[in-house]
């Protein structure tokens, strides 16, 4: 009698506590993945950097000095994305640290912002000989980096510096200027939604077509990602 006592006694707390606990089930259980954290989405990311450093998927692998996975902050809400590494970002592995990359920090300190606020990578992780232009089989065996990149990081903007970059991640043969000045969605993913991409001329470019014209359009480009991501947009003039 004792004994069945029990047994009903420990059931009901059986029940009581799969309730109990049913209860965090509910909130806990989701459709999709919970958001991963800072520090997660950093060592991913470095799991990435790592998987870039060892691959030798097409030929530039076996031609780099070093891989350039990319840098910056691993949640930021602004990336910007140019074509491939240069001769100075080889040797250092680091994304726009040559001439350009010191036109891209100017761009980055007129916005108000510092580089450790954003996060800057390439099409490419690998440089091309004589900074050739990418090919077609080189891109498509590095994009899945980029894009796993993107799909952690989840910026809410993206900027696609120059033709290469924005053609490749918008999938078109349109010119540059033709595309920079407005947003454009870029699906990082099939499962979310789109992501605002500003494509913009290439400091490369502004630096050999050095107009009060191009830099005023860079600029004007970069006040519209500003206000996009409701960031004060400073009141700079572009100089003549
Ligand atoms: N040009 C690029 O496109 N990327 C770099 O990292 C440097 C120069």
């Amino acid at each position: 009698m004792a004994e069945e006592f029990d047994t009903k006694k420990s059931a009901k707390q059986l029940i009581e506590l799969e309730s109990f606990f049913s209860d965090f089930a509910v909130t806990k259980r989701s459709d999709s993945a919970p958001p991963q954290k800072g520090k997660d989405i950093a060592g991913t990311l470095a799991e990435i950097e790592d998987e870039i450093r060892a691959c030798r998927r097409c030929e530039l692998g076996t031609l780099r000095t070093n891989a350039v996975p990319g840098e910056g902050n691993c949640q930021a809400r602004l990336v910007f994305v140019g074509e491939g590494p240069g001769e100075d970002e080889d040797r250092l592995g680091r994304p726009f640290v040559g001439r350009a990359g010191r036109l891209l920090d100017k761009i980055i300190v007129a916005m108000g912002l510092k580089r450790s606020d954003v996060f800057i990578c390439n099409i490419l992780k690998c440089r091309p000989p004589n900074n050739r232009d990418p090919r077609p089989a080189e891109i498509v065996s590095c994009l899945p980096f980029l894009k796993r990149q993107l799909e952690l990081i989840k910026p809410e903007v993206i900027v696609a510096l120059g033709a290469h970059a924005a053609r490749t991640l918008l999938e078109t043969n349109r010119p540059i200027g033709q595309l920079r000045g407005r947003f454009h969605d870029f699906y990082v993913s099939d499962f979310e939604n789109p992501v605002s991409l500003m494509p913009t001329y290439h400091p490369a470019y502004l630096l050999r077509n050095y107009s009060y014209e191009n830099r005023q359009r860079v600029w004007e480009d970069m006040k519209k990602v500003l206000d996009l991501l409701g960031l004060p947009v400073p009141n700079r003039t572009v100089r003549q």
